[in-house]
């Protein structure tokens, strides 16, 4: 047997996974050197060489497994040799430290909660798995990782908790001043160490295109080792695969006619889905649910992929006219010669009608919702009116106080506040203010001197 294949537990596959670069795929690196590139050097997205497929035996023995057996076995097929056996059950065990509850609302509808992580959206995941495998790659090196984050919320959120006190990593994040809910501005702004929060006057974009500013500034990479932690890294993606495995472990009845609906913005979420279905989890189809900024929608009923400006909703972490993940989507239809249609339904939901849906999801089901899971129920709704015979799962991607605001006049009567966000609330919050990128830089020296 050669030294380079060996069978890990369930299935056979050779143990070191590549990613190849999509606009080259002449381009070929590892598990670590995707996750610390983030980006390909032609700036292309890496995609896995081959998507690992799991032994039916694991899938159909699924119920008796543990969360961190599932999680080990799945995550092991893209880590392959780059991170060895114990410290992996460690990072993994950590990355999903708390429940992933399936709740069945009626007989054909049930919600995938995705919120009862640290800072309540479905983010942690990849952040705490994000951050302790960088601390790992980089517990050798003398050098600190710098990590750089742009933010319209969650993102922020996650990275602040996921990455405080990880040993060696230093991260900002960057949000723009007034645009993100008070409770994503605590979670953010309350937590120092190794932490630096950044409010910048302006907007979404002009968080972003500093952070790329920064990444490509000649003299601060030769001083500072940066990578980023946003949708394009591979170890986002990675560990959000686990969602799915995880709500088909918990279904009780009709496992075969399963769709999911995924509330999207960047199509990170959606994106894992299909990997999951590629690795085995037999899924029947995916609902695509936007909200106004729907040019994935468009694109599935018109062949025609037009980028848009982003427009504001009330869904605001779903507000992006041109996902990064639609190139991996793509992707994979392509590799699989599958056709995408035949796989993915797309609906798009207004604020109208995403209202509708929390009022509906209260009064029918005693269910609070966030905006965001409201416009997965609302996909279900229109993908039901034309077939009714299936097993739906909707995604609830954050816990509806992280959205007070959109909130508070629609269900008033239901709402109340987590312990753990009153407490947040309560702190005060703490972070540097900056109008342009050299403000930014000058802030990256003064912190590294
Ligand atoms: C990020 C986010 C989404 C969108 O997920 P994508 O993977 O970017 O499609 C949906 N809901 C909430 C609450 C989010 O924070």
């Amino acid at each position: 047997m050669s030294p380079k294949l060996v069978v890990l537990g369930y299935g056979c596959y050779p143990n070191n996974m590549r990613y190849y670069s999509i606009t080259d795929k002449n381009i070929k690196v590892s598990f670590k050197e995707a996750i610390l590139g983030g980006l390909s050097p032609d700036r292309g997205l890496y995609y896995p060489e081959k998507i690992p497929v799991l032994d039916n035996s694991f899938i159909g023995n699924i119920g008796n497994l543990s969360n961190e057996e599932i999680a080990y076995e799945c995550i092991s097929k893209f880590t392959g040799s780059d991170i060895d056996e114990k410290s992996l059950k460690e990072i993994v065990s950590e990355t999903i430290d708390f429940e992933f509850p399936l709740n069945e609302l009626s007989e054909k509808i049930s919600v995938l909660e995705l919120f009862h992580g640290p800072t309540m959206a479905f983010k942690d995941v990849g952040a705490r798995f994000t951050s302790r495998v960088l601390s790992y790659f980089n517990s050798s090196e003398k050098k600190k990782v710098t990590v750089l984050v742009a933010t319209s919320g969650d993102t922020g959120a996650a990275a602040a908790s996921g990455f405080h006190d990880v040993k060696g990593v230093d991260v900002f994040i960057l949000f723009p001043k007034g645009r993100i809910s008070a409770v994503q501005e605590k979670q953010i702004t309350t937590l120092s160490d190794n932490i630096y929060p950044v409010e910048v006057d302006g907007s979404f974009d002009d968080c972003q295109e500093m952070v790329k500013d920064a990444l490509t500034d000649k003299d601060l990479i030769t001083k500072i080792n940066f990578t980023s932690a946003n949708s394009i890294n591979i170890s986002r993606w990675i560990p959000q695969t686990l969602y799915y495995f995880f709500a088909y472990k918990q279904i009780e009845k009709k496992k075969e006619d399963l769709i999911f609906s995924i509330p999207s913005g960047n199509f990170g979420n959606l994106f894992a889905c299909l990997v999951s279905s590629g690795m085995g989890l037999p899924v029947k189809r995916i609902i695509a649910s936007n909200n106004l900024n729907d040019t994935f929608t468009k694109f599935i009923n018109s062949n025609k992929y037009k980028p848009s400006k982003s427009i504001r909703t009330i869904s605001s972490a779903m507000d992006v006219g041109d996902p990064s993940n639609f190139v991996r989507v793509l992707e994979y239809f392509s590799n699989q010669g599958r056709g995408m249609k035949e796989f993915i339904s797309a609906y798009s939901i207004s604020d109208k009608e995403t209202i509708l849906g929390i009022k509906e999801l209260e009064e029918r089901y005693d269910y609070v919702c966030d905006p965001h899971g409201s416009v997965g129920y609302m996909g279900i709704k229109k993908h039901k009116e034309l077939y009714d015979n299936f097993n739906y799962i909707f995604l609830e991607t954050a816990h509806y106080s992280k959205f007070m605001e959109e909130m508070k006049d629609v269900v008033p009567s239901s709402l109340s506040y987590p312990e753990r966000i009153k407490k947040i609330l309560s702190e005060d919050g703490n972070s540097y203010k900056i109008r342009k990128y050299s403000e930014l830089k000058d802030y990256i020296n003064l912190t590294n001197s």
